[in-house]
């Protein structure tokens, strides 16, 4: 059945649905990007992390406003092709070295780019504990995991309009808990980001409208903490990107 003749039949709700299926689909076949930074596919199907958050989420969020940052951060930097090698952590611990003209842009679309980069790669997995040498840090920085987890939470919720909550890792795998407004990441200050939540509304409000507090508990659900070792594991080794 073609969309036109769905629509005739059905009406209403169903050419909603139409209506919304299309543009998905015409940019899901958008020509590549004309700048440096990319969207990179999620390395998981959008209902991954159902556990938490709803696939209709995951794509909007995703697609849409990741996808918006990454678009915006190319233009940004359209006409500064000396910063085109520059990858993005350095970008970012190097802001005043981005013209002022379009320094704001790069702050908000890079550190979008890089806060949701972040994000995405340590879902998809079951929640659980850590373990190994990660384990021992949090035990040493925190005293155990629930702690870590509580207070984690306790700042997530607490971070007034939009914004996010992180675990920033030093060398030498010292764990601490901070915030930042809007999408501002602490590698702006120099520092490394171990796990990081998204506590913007578009994160969550499909399913948990005001609820903030029900989404960050349920979000250690679906994190991923394999791939969060490796994380804190390059972060030692120096070799830890956004
Ligand atoms: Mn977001």
């Amino acid at each position: 059945m073609t969309a036109l003749s769905r629509r005739a039949l059905f009406g209403g709700a169903a050419a909603l649905a139409t209506v919304w299926a299309a543009p998905r689909a015409a940019l899901a076949q958008a020509a590549p990007p004309t700048g440096p930074h990319r969207l990179a596919d999620l390395p998981y199907a959008f209902d991954a992390n159902e556990a938490a958050i709803d696939a209709r989420t995951m794509e909007l969020h995703w697609r849409f406003h990741h996808g918006a940052q990454v678009n915006n951060l190319n233009n940004a930097l359209r006409e500064h092709t000396a910063l085109h090698d520059m990858p993005l952590d350095r970008l970012l611990m190097n802001l005043g070295q981005v013209p002022e003209g379009v320094r704001t842009a790069v702050r908000n679309n890079g550190g979008g780019h890089a806060n949701h980069t972040m994000f995405w790669a340590i879902m998809g997995g079951r929640g659980g504990e850590p373990g190994g040498d990660l384990a021992a840090a949090i035990a040493r920085d925190f005293g155990d995991f629930s702690t870590l987890r509580t207070r984690f939470n306790q700042a997530a919720n607490g971070v007034f309009g939009s914004g996010w909550a992180f675990v920033t890792v030093t060398g030498e795998g010292r764990l601490a808990i901070a915030t930042r407004p809007n999408q501002d990441n602490p590698l702006m200050d120099g520092q490394r980001v171990l796990i990081g939540n998204d506590v913007w509304e578009h994160a969550y409000y499909l399913r948990y409208q005001n609820r903030r507090a029900e989404y960050t508990a349920a979000w250690w659900n679906v994190l991923d903490w394999n791939r969060i070792g490796e994380r804190f594991a390059a972060a030692r080794a120096g070799t830890l990107g956004v």
